[in-house]
């Protein structure tokens, strides 16, 4: 361990030796009797402890020790000569010395003082180090480093607070506040905090605050503020530790501007493609764009139609309720905005958003006055682009005034673009939905011609099966009978064709509507094997059909289509097999559902080649050129048998081997009975079956026959030329009425499309006033071309007793009239 130094000056030669002898084994004794070696020395060593004499010829031990104290920390002692008690005391008070010495000493007594400098040294010292170390630290961290009195004046504080405050240096900010450097605002809520945690004796730890700092600039700063709590005493101070936090704050708002703005996107985008107008669309991008902005007002242009080349309002507003955009709204809506003229021409004519810091003082706008008068001022408009091309613009207005915000700027681009996709997709929507409606409407009109083309070929045909008819129960010879026979199968075939394409135009053009009534499955298909037998049984081919176990009985749904659909399929069935067998079998579509049934018509028959299989389901498609000169037919069952499973909820399909047979199938969503149906489906009787012996009829039977077709009148009067009935004729419905009034007759055939009166319309007034007179009613049987249900049951509704769909042969005739004359 090295000995600490100790600097003796003294006039005396003696002296210096005997305190030299007194400290030698403690310390390292420096002697000098030369005030200016004596402050070289204490340059050159560390000294401890400075001993040395009051009086001295050249320095006195005063002006000496002045000198020493600006070069070393060393204690400083004086010997004394006299003892002028109270002046050296004194000296003492001041801290110009550590201690005195009067001379003559006593040894031990001047050891214990340097033994106390000495203590006194190292300290000093080691709060030297402190201090250091304090200071390195507070300079050293860029940060701002204070203390403050209890009055929160500083007494001490770094550089870089001192700079922040403006100050020249640390030392120009002791004993001074905050009120001398900032913001009176600020410097009086600071101090009222830091009283507070002077008075609680409580930290405030990382406050973060907006400082406005002494060159002006803005600063987020997180400062930590400590009070010193001495023992037992009240708070001496605070100690402040502050973080410039700006660059943080700065990445945090930008961040959150972000979001916001991503947030804002997505919210107009979600928005907009859940409108379903364009003007829903709008007002919602007005809504959310006003909300995120705060700016309270918010209007939609859109291009004009025709021209093109101008936006006019489309009255959509998003506004505050206070009505003092009035004068501005009318403006805005009784002007337009050709390219570069006001806000919305400025945008139609660059296609990106534009910004306008105060809209007062541009002079060309149109709406500048109304503007002022309604106090807006800053403004900003987005293009709704469409394939790149302004469609419309919405525009936004504040009554303050704005800088532009770039990054809200490139956003609302995207929401105009986005706005345009709605549009766009709007567009498209509506042109598929022309295009559709007149798709739909081309093939109604189709339908409907081929409905009526249908009646028309059936009427002129009823008067040539008719005649053939007829024509055939005469005497003829082979030759001529022969020919007649040919007549006759072509118009049978003819009427098949008709049938067909009326069946065909009622599935398309949806006047196919489906029934929902309580039937009874094996009776329908009992009745529609029984229907089809004969032709199975003429090629002889074996007819089966099997119902499985689980299928269910009573069901409700259509009887009538499925059994057309039934009937088509085994018809085909039985005329493409020319051995072997054609099965029907019923059964579930799927296990656990009763209600969904397959229904599978399978042959022995020619088959079908794979790439034909789709297309014969397609109107007038067959599966071979060959096959209508072989095996007849329209090439249209499928295509009915398709719409009418359709229309009952199922699918149709078919699976083939060309050469071994052919299975069609399809499936009916039906509605399951609890129980097997009680009230039995019965099969309406459309055409009275023709009785097998007719009733027998008076000679004086009197029919009166309504019919303006002199065709159609000659071959019912051909039909009934043997009967003996008595025949009378009205030409119109009108006549028909009149007839019935005033003579007896026992039947009326009324033909239902007439001159003057329709049928129809006849057969309600002789009804009516059958009723008034309590007569009882004539059976009336309607005769028309139309073999629609509706038709049928619009003649029932009139009134009329029983319908007859040309054309007519002679025998169904003849068992109408004796069925219901007789009744
Ligand atoms: P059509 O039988 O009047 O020609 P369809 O629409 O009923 O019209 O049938 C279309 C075509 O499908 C038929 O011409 C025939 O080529 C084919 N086809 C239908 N059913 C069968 C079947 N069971 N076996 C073989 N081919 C069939």
């Amino acid at each position: 361990m090295t000995k600490a130094k100790l600097l003796v000056l003294d006039d005396e030669p003696l002296i210096l030796t005997s305190i030299e002898d007194l400290f030698e084994d403690d310390y390292e004794v420096l002697t000098t009797t030369d005030s200016a070696v004596a402050l070289r020395l204490l340059q050159e060593h560390d000294v401890a402890v400075i001993i040395t004499d009051e009086r001295m010829p050249a320095l006195s031990g005063h002006k000496f020790l002045q000198q020493a104290k600006e070069l070393s920390l060393a204690t400083r002692v004086m010997i004394s000569g006299y003892s002028d008690v109270s002046a050296l005391t004194e000296a003492v008070n001041a801290g110009q010395i550590f201690a005195y010495v009067s001379k003559p000493w006593e040894p031990l007594s001047l050891k214990e003082t340097i033994r106390a400098a000495t203590v006194h040294f190292d300290l000093i010292q080691s709060v030297g180090t402190e201090r250091e170390l304090l200071r390195v630290l507070m300079e050293s961290i860029p940060e701002p480093i204070y203390f403050k009195d209890a009055q929160s004046c500083f007494t001490r504080i770094n550089c870089e607070h001192a700079r922040g405050l403006g100050a020249e240096s640390p030392e120009d900010c002791v004993g001074k506040m905050d009120s001398d450097f900032l913001d009176v605002e600020y410097a009086q809520r600071s101090y009222e905090e830091e009283q507070e945690i002077i008075r609680s004796r409580r930290p405030v730890v990382e406050q973060v605050e907006k400082l406005k700092m002494a060159d002006g600039r803005l600063r987020w700063m997180s400062t930590t503020k400590v009070p010193i709590l001495g023992k037992h005493q009240p708070v001496s101070g605070l100690a402040c530790v502050s973080r410039d936090i700006t660059n943080l704050k700065e990445i945090e708002e930008s961040l959150r501007k972000e979001t916001a703005l991503l947030q804002l996107l997505q919210a107009v985008t979600v928005a907009a493609n859940e409108s379903s107008t364009i003007e829903e669309a709008t007002e919602t991008c007005l809504d959310r764009l006003c909300s995120y902005t705060g700016w309270p007002v918010g209007h939609a242009l859109r291009l004009a139609p025709g021209s093109g080349k101008e936006l006019i309002s489309m009255a959509v507003w998003r506004e505050d309720k206070s009505g003092r955009i009035e004068a501005f709204r009318q403006a805005s809506e009784s002007n337009s905005f050709p390219a570069g003229v006001g806000l919305p021409g400025q945008v139609l004519a660059t296609g990106k958003a534009a910004w306008i810091v105060d809209k007062t003082e541009l002079p060309d706008s149109p709406r500048v006055q109304a503007a002022k008068l309604s106090g807006i001022r800053s403004g900003f408009g987005l293009p709704i682009l469409l394939d790149k091309k302004v469609v419309g613009v919405l525009e936004f207005f504040s009554f303050q005034t704005a800088q532009p915000d770039k990054d809200l700027l490139m956003l609302v681009e995207h929401i105009g673009s986005q706005l345009g996709q709605v549009i766009g997709r709007q567009r498209a929507k509506e042109d598929l939905h022309r295009a559709k409606h007149a798709a739909e409407s081309a093939n109604r009109a189709k339908s409907e011609f081929l409905a009526a083309m249908s009646h028309e070929i059936r009427t002129p045909m009823n008067a040539i099966l008719g005649m053939a008819d007829l024509l055939s129960e005469t005497n003829l010879s082979p030759e001529q009978r022969d020919f007649v026979g040919i007549f006759r199968r072509g118009g049978a075939k003819l009427l098949d064709l008709i049938n067909d394409i009326l069946d065909l135009s009622k599935v398309e053009s949806g006047h196919c509507e489906v029934d929902s009534i309580d039937f009874d499955l094996l009776l329908v298909l009992e009745r529609t094997i029984e229907l089809m037998r004969p032709r199975a049984e003429s090629k002889k081919l074996r007819l089966i059909s099997e119902v499985l176990p689980e299928v269910p009985i009573g069901l409700t749904g259509d009887p009538d289509l499925l059994r057309q659909v039934l009937i088509n399929l085994i018809g085909n069935a039985l005329k493409f097999t020319e051995t072997g067998s054609v099965s029907l079998c019923v059964s579930l579509e799927q296990p656990g559902e009763p209600g969904l049934l397959r229904f599978s018509i399978t042959d022995t028959g020619i088959g079908i080649a794979p790439e034909k299989r789709e297309i014969i389901f397609a109107s007038f498609t067959q599966a071979d050129s060959s096959t209508t000169r072989k095996y007849g037919g329209t090439g249209l069952g499928l295509a009915i048998s398709k719409g009418l499973v359709m229309r009952m909820g199922g699918e149709i399909g078919v699976t083939s081997e060309l050469g071994k047979g052919s299975t069609f199938f399809f499936t009916v969503r039906f509605g399951v009975l609890s129980e097997p149906p009680a009230p039995l489906y019965l099969e309406k009787e459309l055409f009275p079956k023709p009785l097998k012996k007719p009733a027998r009829l008076h000679h004086t039977t009197r029919i009166l026959i309504a019919e303006d077709s002199v065709d159609n009148l000659l071959l019912l009067k051909a039909y009934l030329k043997d009967s003996g009935f008595q025949l009378d004729v009205a030409e119109n419905g009108e006549e028909a009425v009149e007839k019935v009034n005033s003579g007896h007759y026992d039947l009326v055939l009324m033909d239902v499309q007439m001159p003057v009166m329709d049928g129809h319309s006849a057969t309600r007034a002789i009804r009516m006033r059958e009723k008034h007179g309590q007569s009882f009613p004539i059976p009336i049987l309607a005769l028309t071309a139309h073999a629609l249900k509706e038709e049928i049951e619009k003649s029932l509704q009139a009134g009329c007793s029983g319908h007859l769909t040309k054309p007519i042969t002679k025998a169904t005739l003849l068992a109408a009239i004796s069925q219901y004359a007789s009744n």
